[in-house]
């Protein structure tokens, strides 16, 4: 993500933040001031905030941890004004999986409250009540820590559990709804729930005019948008092979060939990504625009592209299912990959062609909502 940077390594796992997490204990203490708050009251409300993130930032290990239980792996943590953010590699697609680690992070904050509630025996939680609406007091020292931290890490709890994507509710209601429908099916249900909880969500945030509601309707409908669409692509991909999207007519690039030949080719515009192979068609690997600016760089025209090609960074199978090509294909960084059969080149697949298949077959179906 642009604009985050490193601040610490936990478990491995790089914790990043974003800039605009400065915003949020920036604005909320910067207007206390501004409305009369005491510097000393100021100084403890912004260590109450960053007190609160470190929950967050617990809440989101809960989910990294649990995922990582199931050979799940995380790129990294970000934080950001509006919370923490674990982005795993992917979701575990075992319904039973899928609950486990969505459950995990909020079940981190009930047990952060849990630790802290002895607390209460000596700090009863009536003692705050008349404080709430005086900031100057609430913030005056340490006293209220412990008592407020419990009541955000509920809220943080009840807030999670709303049943809406991308918060961990509508991932458990999903995962509850694909135990007996299937996790296309699941999905769209849970998806339909979200929206209809934006939306009022929304309408709530007209009525009572409170701007923070009404983005989060937003967010919120728009995330179960996206949500769908990706359970939906994935799913006519895994039912769909490599062997019905091969390219056969591919242009073909011989280990012999010259590479002004090959410039040719490229001048052409069919193709960024050239598989080479022998005559005999073994694939031995290949050209990209790395290499071909290289060649135009030191005008080595008379070279072969035998001279030049590169380590073949993988290949497919027809019988490969598209969903797995499609990883394949990204991890390797090229635009395409060649289809092998018997150690014989057979044809191309292009991340183009499986997103272009993807679109208009979901067209086919339509399946909007
Ligand atoms: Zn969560």
């Amino acid at each position: 993500m642009k604009g985050a940077f490193k601040i610490a390594k936990m478990f491995g796992i790089p914790v990043k933040i974003h800039w605009s997490f400065f915003l949020l204990p920036a604005w909320a203490v910067g207007s206390s001031v501004y409305n009369g708050m005491d510097w000393n009251a100021a100084g403890w409300f912004l260590i109450y905030i960053l007190t609160l993130f470190v929950c967050v930032l617990l809440h989101e290990f809960g989910h990294i941890l649990m995922a990582r239980r199931y050979g799940v792996g995380t790129e990294d943590v970000i934080l950001t004004p509006i919370g923490g953010m674990a982005r795993l590699h992917r979701m575990p697609e075992k319904p039973k999986n899928e609950f486990a680690v969505s459950i995990a992070g909020p079940l981190v904050n009930v047990g952060i409250a849990i630790l802290l509630s002895p607390s209460l025996y000596f700090a009863p939680m009536r003692d705050i009540l008349p404080v709430l609406d005086n900031l100057d007091l609430l913030f005056a020292g340490p006293e209220y820590l412990l008592r407020i931290l419990i009541i955000a890490n509920l809220m943080l709890v009840g807030f999670n559990l709303l049943p809406a994507f991308p918060l961990d509710g509508g991932r458990i209601l999903r995962a509850g709804l694909s135990f007996r429908l299937g996790r296309r099916r699941g999905t769209r249900i849970a998806a339909i729930i979200g929206k209809l909880m934006a939306m009022g969500l929304f309408g709530m945030g007209v009525y009572l005019w409170a701007p923070s509601f009404i983005l989060i309707g937003i967010f919120v409908f728009v995330m179960a948008s996206i949500e769908y669409r990706a359970v939906a692509n994935e799913d006519v991909l895994r039912n769909t092979t490599v062997a019905e999207l091969v390219n056969y007519d591919f242009t073909k690039v011989y280990d012999t060939m010259p590479m002004s030949e090959v410039l040719r080719l490229y001048s052409l515009g069919l193709a960024s990504d050239f598989v080479v192979m022998t005559d005999a068609g073994r694939p031995l690997g290949m050209l990209s625009q790395k290499e071909i600016e290289h060649v135009l760089h030191h005008d080595d025209l008379d070279a072969t592209a035998g001279d030049y090609f590169t380590v073949l960074p993988g290949y497919l199978r027809k019988e490969m299912k598209l969903n797995v090509a499609e990883s394949i294909i990204k991890r390797s960084k090229k635009s395409l990959l060649p289809v092998i059969e018997e150690d014989v080149v057979v044809g191309c697949l292009s991340l183009k062609s499986i997103k272009h298949y993807m679109l208009f077959k979901r067209r086919l179906m339509t399946i909007r909502f």
